[in-house]
């Protein structure tokens, strides 16, 4: 059995995975816990699954702990930019990631690849859409392009969005996830965020990856080949099997992690996005493009807008208008390692908090 450390334990991806564990769908012993500010959730946890915890209060009290607890494989459930850390300190301890901090991906970019191919470690992405994307590829290797399925949120074609409250923002129609993604699942920049993800993920032009909205949540990506087929995955929207499937990528066959889908009464619908109604997700395609400070500054500067939001410091409607007026400021520089890319996340936040104080 895998040897799992599991990072962001007490939140939605950690939860689903321990549930997972506990109930014998995903076969993997828990070496080690990770967790923040809910230390009350943790001790529990370290109690009911007799392992050990440690608080991310600091980068060597992390990475002591990493060290100290030799595992195979860590999930990465850690919400934010505060991942990216956590995902390098993995890979340079010896393990594979299981990765659904996406934040890892869009800051670290190509230097992430970079230090998982030098330390020869796998990076299995955990999120729904490169999940599938992933399993796909395995069995193709003449894929044209990629086409990234969006819930479209809870406010598809809705016009008054102005007062618009935080809960509102973070009911999410089909998935249940932490509070941040969920609020950036209404503003389509999680998707924005998973364009970008994709893009450094699967070494894709921002050309060759298709948003398309779909309702359901239940087609959670597509590849289109060369010679004009699209294959797909479905399963019902459930974090379990994208979990299972990275933790246990290559180890045994997976058998009832999700119960199968019925095509009896199930209605499948796609439609297109539109640029003015989702400015973020056009604002992420321009980011991936010119790569560089962009990725970052994107992250960084939606992270303050959602931040400055839940704390009603700004309209619901301000979140889009922060992360372009950040992005304006031009983030041209290379960042070829975690120094840089730290540095120009930090920037980009001090941006984006002396452009909120003109809302
Ligand atoms: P949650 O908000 O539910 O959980 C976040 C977790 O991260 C908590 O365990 C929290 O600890 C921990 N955490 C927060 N800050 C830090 C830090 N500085 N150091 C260490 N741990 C920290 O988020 P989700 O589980 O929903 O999302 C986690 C990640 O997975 C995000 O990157 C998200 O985009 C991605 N993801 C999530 C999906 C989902 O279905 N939830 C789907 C696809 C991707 P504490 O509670 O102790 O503060
Ligand atoms: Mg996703």
């Amino acid at each position: 059995m895998r040897r799992l450390l599991i990072l962001g334990a007490t939140g939605s991806i950690g939860g689903t995975c321990l549930r997972a564990i506990a109930d014998g769908r995903l076969s993997a012993v828990p070496v080690g816990l990770v967790g923040h500010s809910n230390v009350r959730a943790l001790e529990e946890l370290s109690t009911r699954f007799n392992c050990p915890y440690v608080l991310n209060t600091c980068s060597a009290a992390l990475e002591d702990f990493i060290a100290s607890h030799e595992a195979d494989i860590a999930l990465n459930g850690i919400a934010g930019a505060a991942g990216l850390e956590a995902s390098l300190l993995c890979l340079r301890h010896g393990m594979d990631l299981a990765l659904a901090n996406k934040e890892s991906v869009v800051m670290g970019g190509d230097f992430l690849f970079a230090e998982a191919a030098r330390l020869g470690r796998r990076i299995i992405p955990v999120d729904s859409e490169h999940s599938a994307i992933y399993h796909l590829i395995q069995d193709h290797q003449d894929v044209d392009s990629l086409v990234i399925t969006a819930s479209g949120g809870p406010f598809l074609g809705r016009k008054d969005l102005d007062s618009v409250t935080p809960e509102e923002a973070a009911a999410h129609p089909t998935w249940k996830m932490g509070r941040k993604i969920s609020i950036d699942s209404s503003t389509l920049a999680n998707k924005g965020l998973e364009v970008i993800e994709a893009g450094f993920l699967f070494n894709m032009p921002p050309q060759k990856i298709e948003v398309t909205i779909h309702r359901q949540s239940v087609v959670h990506s597509m590849i289109r080949l060369e010679n004009g087929a699209v294959y797909a995955q479905l399963s019902p929207p459930d974090m379990t099997l994208p979990i299972v499937a990275a933790v246990d990528d290559r180890h045994s066959r997976l058998e009832n992690v999700v119960s199968p889908l019925s095509f009896k009464n199930l209605t499948l619908t796609f439609q297109d996005w539109d640029r003015k109604e989702f400015p973020l997700l056009a604002l992420a395609y321009e980011a991936l493009e010119r790569k560089k400070g962009y990725p970052i500054a994107y992250n960084a500067a939606d992270e303050v807008a959602v931040s400055l939001f839940c704390s009603h410091r700004i309209k619901y409607t301000d979140i889009s208008r922060l992360v372009a007026r950040t992005l304006e400021a031009g983030w041209d520089c290379e960042a070829p390692d975690y120094e840089s890319i730290m540095e120009i996340d930090k920037r980009a936040r001090q941006v984006a908090v002396q452009c909120s104080s003109c809302f």
